[in-house]
């Protein structure tokens, strides 16, 4: 099954293949545009009037693939998971190489974390947002208590402490239980206080 991520070159979210079927499209994708040389050199189009004259089949095989009709058989390059990396664990943007070791969207590296409190829908939410970027051992527990283990005393998460924490939009906007947002943010700044790191609170533009 395709996934879609937000493709940085398209600037939308775009429909990315899977190994097995880039290995669909791919042999597709070098006949189209060996035939769209040849009828360049025929007629002395441009690249893209010949792009519109003609049909792809990797463009037909992508879209029986993935339910998106793309035209461009140009954007199919880059629109498979094997030349990026892994799906950022703070904001899910694809890591741009297989050995990049940070996230260019949000700038999320391992002992990051990052909180935008617009985005946590309910409590599970945030626990699950965190242990993502804390790598949190599947045992940890979803309670204030455990979070001041990890984040404060340490030795759990093998990111951190100390970690690099960023708090984004404003408390008001997460759905959480009144005063638990309070209490995470007294816990990150304990953390930093203790074990060294950095916590920067900014409002989203
Ligand atoms: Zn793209
Ligand atoms: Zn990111």
């Amino acid at each position: 099954m395709p996934k879609t991520y937000y493709c940085w070159r398209c600037k939308m979210p775009i429909p990315f293949l899977t190994r097995d079927e880039w290995e669909q499209v791919h042999p597709l994708l070098v006949t189209d545009f060996e035939r769209i040389k040849s009828h360049r050199l025929k007629d002395g189009e441009t690249l893209s009037s010949a792009i519109a004259a003609l049909r792809h089949g990797a463009c037909e095989r992508y879209a029986q693939i993935t339910g998106f009709a793309e035209t461009n058989p140009n954007a199919l390059w880059h629109h498979h998971l094997d030349i990026y990396g892994p799906e950022c664990p703070a904001c899910g943007h694809l890591f741009r190489t297989p050995k990049a070791s940070f996230c260019a969207n949000c700038g999320w590296r391992a002992g990051h974390i990052h909180i935008d409190w617009m985005e946590i829908s309910s409590l599970d939410d945030f626990y699950r947002r965190v242990f993502r970027q804390m790598e949190a051992p599947a045992w940890h527990g979803a309670n204030l208590d455990a979070l001041y283990d990890s984040w404060v005393t340490g030795g759990i998460c093998p990111t951190g402490p100390p970690f690099e924490f960023r708090f984004t939009s404003q408390i008001a906007d997460a759905r959480l239980p009144a005063g638990v947002a309070g209490v995470i943010l007294e816990t990150a700044g304990r953390s930093v206080a203790e074990n060294g790191g950095t916590i920067k609170i900014a409002e989203a533009p």
